[in-house]
Parts: structure tokens; sequence; C-alpha cells
């Protein structure tokens, strides 16, 4: 195991529906510490630049227009095994095949409005932190 930082979103959904407190207290019961956290709205540009690795999916349009529809929460998440532990507690894309218990098994109704973002690797991670926080902003 290594200490880890990860980002996490509460994307759009999570934050229409009043689950911020509710994924933010999942977190902090399961040892994750919040290093750094905001509340931003992309831009249809900036999400197309976050989800970038996307770009030739069917999906991607209609992601990037949902991800820009309104405010999210952005998180630096850290702990040991952060990334995998983060998207244990997420569970899978399809809220359907996600596990009982998990954030988008319990809440999401759609597979693209799925509550939570997670990076999936250390250099993920790595780069999708440096795209919501700079230096300023970690603790
Ligand atoms: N998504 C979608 N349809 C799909 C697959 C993904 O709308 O068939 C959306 C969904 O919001 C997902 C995001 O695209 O969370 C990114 O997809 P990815 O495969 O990276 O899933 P994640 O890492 O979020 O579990
Ligand atoms: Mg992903």
């Amino acid at each position: 195991m290594a200490m880890e930082q990860t980002l996490s979103l509460i994307k759009p959904d999570g934050v229409a529906r009043g689950l911020i407190g509710e994924v933010i207290g999942r977190f902090e019961r399961a040892g994750l510490k919040i290093k750094a956290m905001k509340m931003v709205q992309l831009s249809k540009t900036q999400a197309q630049k976050f989800y970038a690795v996307h770009e030739n999916r069917p999906f991607y349009d209609s992601l990037t227009t949902f991800m820009s529809s309104g405010p999210i929460v952005a998180m630096i998440l850290e702990g040991e095994d952060a990334i995998l532990r983060n998207r244990d507690l997420m569970g899978d894309t399809n809220y359907q095949k996600a596990a009982p218990g998990t954030i988008r098994a319990d809440f999401a109704r759609d597979i693209e409005a799925n509550i939570v973002h997670g990076s999936d690797g250390a250099d993920t991670a790595r780069t999708e932190i440096a795209f919501f926080f700079n230096e300023l902003e970690k603790y």
C-alpha cells in the first residue's frame, strides 16, 4: 500500500440533488482525508479538456454538456491506496452493475449522471489534480 492522492468530483447531478454532504461523509468515514476542496462550474470547453481521453466515444458530447451544466465540487482525497479505495466507494460506472452500498448503486439512476468522478490511476490522478488545483490550494 502506498499513500496516494486522487481527484474526486461531485458531478452536477450530485450537487443539484443535495448529495454533497452524503458523499463527503462517506469519504471521511472511510478515512480518506480531504486535502483541498472547491465548487466550480466548468465551461463546455473545460469539460471537453478534462474528458479529452473520451473524445472519440459516442457519449463525449452529451457527457461534456452534462458536466458543464451546473456547479460541481472538486476535492483532493488522500490516504493509503486512495485511488482504488475511492473507486470502490464510487462503484461501477454503470449504477446497475455497481455493488450495493456504493455511491452509484445507492444514488445514480443514469449511466451518465452518476454522481461522482474519481481518477482511475496514478498518472490520471496527478494530471486531474493539476487541472483543478494549483500549489496554493493544496494542504
Ligand atoms: N459515460 C456515459 N456512458 C457510457 C460510459 C460512460 O455517459 O457508456 C459517462 C459517465 O458519466 C462516466 C463518464 O462518462 O462516469 C466517464 O466514463 P468512464 O468510463 O471513465 O467511467 P468512470 O471512470 O467515471 O467510472
Ligand atoms: Mg474514468
